[in-house]
Formats: structure tokens, sequence, C-alpha cells
């Protein structure tokens, strides 16, 4: 009986240090990102061509695509982003 209530416990114990150290990741993962974001801005300051068309041109628009990634797109292109439903920045 006394057996049971320890294993029980050590259950427990091994759930919350699974789940502080899943959320603990998931945050890091996500401020990785942020930082990634903000040195593509940085970096797309500087004339840089179009995710398209590749034709250089400002202001771009810059959209994130479904697996997070960002891409400029010239004034041109803008439909065909919006049309794929990108999220917009
Ligand atoms: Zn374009």
């Amino acid at each position: 009986m006394d057996q049971a209530w320890l294993i029980g416990g050590l259950l427990g114990l091994i759930v919350v240090v699974g789940l502080i150290f899943w959320r603990a990741a998931a945050r890091k993962k996500q401020e990785g990102k942020v930082t990634s974001l903000k040195k593509y801005r940085r970096h797309a300051a500087k004339l840089q061509p179009c995710s398209y068309c590749r034709k250089k041109s400002a202001p771009l628009a810059f959209y994130a695509d479904q697996q997070g990634k960002v891409i400029g797109v010239c004034r041109n292109c803008k439909p065909i982003a919006e049309r794929q439903e990108l999220m917009r920045m």
C-alpha cells in the first residue's frame, strides 16, 4: 500500500517535471522565431528581391508562409501572397 502511494507520487513528479521542460522548450522555440524575424527585418531594410518574381523593388510587403518562413513580395506579387492567405506582418 505504501509502495503504491510512492509510485503514484513519483509518476506525478515526472509528469510535472516533463511539463515544465516542455513549456520551457516551447518558449525557447518562440523566442528563436522572434529573433530571426528581427534579423530578417534588418536585412530586409536593404533593397531585396521579391520572393516571387526576384525583381529588386521597394517597398516589399512581408508575409509569413505556412512553414513560418518570412517572404517579401513586391507590389505586383502582393495579390499572389494575398490569394494564398499568407499572414501579413
Ligand atoms: Zn514580385
